[in-house]
């Protein structure tokens, strides 16, 4: 609720006037009251430093008030579901988000993780909830929070039914890995993926419950009592003007810090940026993380990237090849280093990738290869991940990427050495004990499955050069089951909520992928939870 119309502060009145505009301040930083500091830009940065340089600098600005009982910053998958499920106790929700519109990377995904769903029982798909528990627990090494583990598999299924209560039609449930039972991955019916339709069902849903949403508008700082619980958030526009929202609870649905070079580097030391391309995900800034931190949350220990390989950017119908398991995967200097099998999890095929010298790989595939692809039709994960018309743009597309540089063609491997800079040598070795695997039935190197043993020996003969690409991060504010943020002694910080990839304890040090979906799906089953508990904890 608006409580109060914008009020212009003129900076005719000292320091009081900032005061008085937003007292909530004052808790938290009182000498900048008294000392404003110049060097602003210097880490950590307050939101509170930003409005007092500039109003030393003699700027004036607006103060906007909202009055609430829930305020939800980030209005992406995790951020609608908590708006919705505390819509739906009747409770006053604000929703603040930094785009013009809501959705953020929720906008992309193809299908959402889910047990015992209502689709998977009339399938006959008996989708035991104990069993995912124990098989995700134990895919990461019982790394992850086992309670919180425990609470999103367990509404998973029932989440499918609360979406499609509020409009979403799905379609089927599906593999994303070869023979992986039981199928986990609740689909719509293309060409409106997944993600779009969750989006557009929760803020329907939302916006008809009488949920303030507020776009164009970024969360900066919590603002805390003197006892250090959270009352609220303070928030600037484009214009650079304030937004101060009052709330009994505050839940934080950021989305990650894939787009923060410095969190990226304090998380996950190893990573080489300059490795990893931008797919078409949005890169948040890790607020939701920093804002936790400066109110007394606690880092759970576990981060994990969301990251896939082999990609191209543009060039789509490519994938209808490079998605393959027959093809053979080299490094920079044409060596072979991994069972090609592996691309169906993205996540293993991203960690074989990045540890070659530069983080890239070349996809070898031949004449052989491109007509079995459009012989044999699409797989489920093409069919879902693959745009419509591909197979009739493959031909133009290769010779775009040929003349883009990216697909380098040749009869013969010499000259296909000599375009990607291999050793001839090298890389006629490594095709011909390729081949000698095939013919003999067994890859004596990497164990590839048998059935995907296939020789190159039809030319012409194609290399692309291929790399991994991060979705988002995952990991980050130490939670409870009710996603409550914990401090460092295990103790709730009053009134703050986390939820979606803000959360940390989904997932070891490497994504899950035989958990498919369970990106969008934690995030909209951590945001419905949170939503829930805030608003139980009013009434
Ligand atoms: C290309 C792509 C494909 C994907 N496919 C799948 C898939 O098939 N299955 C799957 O499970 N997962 C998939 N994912 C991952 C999935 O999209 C995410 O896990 C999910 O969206 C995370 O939800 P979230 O609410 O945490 O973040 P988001 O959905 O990204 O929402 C975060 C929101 O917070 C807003 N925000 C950020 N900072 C602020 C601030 N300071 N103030 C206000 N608002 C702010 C952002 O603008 C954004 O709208 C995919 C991701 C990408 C990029």
């Amino acid at each position: 609720m608006l409580v109060q119309e914008p009020r212009l502060i003129r900076n005719a009145g000292g320091y009081s006037v900032i005061n008085h505009a937003i007292p909530e301040y004052v808790p938290i930083v009182p000498h900048l009251w008294w000392e404003p500091r110049v060097d602003a830009q210097k880490s950590p940065f307050l939101f509170v430093d930003y409005l007092c340089l500039r109003y030393a600098k003699g700027m004036d600005f607006k103060v906007k008030e909202y009055k609430t009982q829930i305020a939800i910053v980030g209005g992406g998958a995790s951020g609608l579901s908590a708006a919705a499920a505390a819509a739906e106790h009747g409770t006053g929700v604000v929703l603040l988000e930094a785009n013009e519109s809501v959705g953020g990377n929720g906008l992309f995904p193809r299908g959402i993780f889910a047990v015992d769903s209502y689709i998977q029982r009339s399938k006959l798909i008996f989708a035991d909830t104990d069993d995912m528990f124990k098989s995700c627990m134990e895919y990461s090494h019982w790394k992850p929070n086992a309670r919180v583990i425990r609470a999103l598999i367990d509404l998973s299924g029932d989440t499918i039914g609360w979406l499609e209560q509020k409009g979403v039609s799905f379609s089927d449930v599906v593999h994303h890995l070869p023979n992986q039972t039981p199928e986990v991955y609740h689909i719509t019916e293309a060409p409106v993926n997944t993600g779009k339709a969750v989006i557009k069902a929760l803020e329907a849903f939302c916006r008809q419950r009488g949920v303030t949403v507020l776009t164009g508008i970024s969360g900066k700082e919590l603002s805390t009592s003197s006892g250090g619980a959270v009352t609220g958030i303070i928030c600037e526009d484009k214009s650079g003007d304030c937004i101060s929202v009052k709330a009994d609870k505050v839940i934080l649905c950021t989305g990650g810090f894939a787009g923060n070079p410095e969190l990226v580097a304090r998380f996950y030391p190893d990573y080489d940026s300059g490795a990893v391309d931008t797919g078409p995900g949005m890169r948040h800034k890790g607020a939701g993380l920093q804002m936790a931190i400066q109110a007394g949350a606690a880092i759970d220990g576990n981060f994990a990237m969301e990251i896939s390989a082999p990609r191209i950017k543009g060039f789509e119908p490519l994938n209808l090849v490079l998605g393959k398991p027959y093809n053979i995967w080299f490094n920079k200097f044409g060596v072979r280093f991994a069972d090609e099998g592996i691309v169906y999890n993205f996540a293993q095929a991203a960690n074989a990738c990045l540890r070659q010298p530069d983080g890239f790989l070349w996809v070898m595939f031949d004449q052989g290869n491109i007509d079995k692809a459009l012989c044999d039709g699409r797989d489920i994960i093409e069919l879902v991940h693959i745009g419509q018309g591909a197979e009739q743009k493959l031909p133009q597309t290769i010779v775009e990427a040929q003349e883009n540089g990216i697909l380098k063609v040749s009869d013969t491997l010499p000259e296909l050495a000599q375009k990607a800079g291999f050793r001839q040598e090298t890389l006629e070795h490594s095709v011909s004990e390729y081949n000698d695997f095939c013919k003999f039935n067994r890859d004596a190197l990497f164990a590839k499955n048998r059935r995907y043993l296939k020789a190159l020996d039809k030319p012409p003969f194609y290399l692309v050069k291929a790399g991994a690409d991060m979705l988002t991060t995952h990991g980050g504010i130490r939670v409870n089951e009710r996603f409550e943020a914990l401090n460092a002694g295990f103790e709730p910080v009053p009134n703050l909520y986390v939820a979606g990839v803000d959360f940390g304890g989904a997932d070891a040090d490497v994504y899950n992928v035989v958990m498919s979906g369970h990106s969008f799906g934690f995030a909209v089953n951590s945001g419905r939870i949170a939503g829930k508990s805030a608003a139980e904890a009013l009434s």
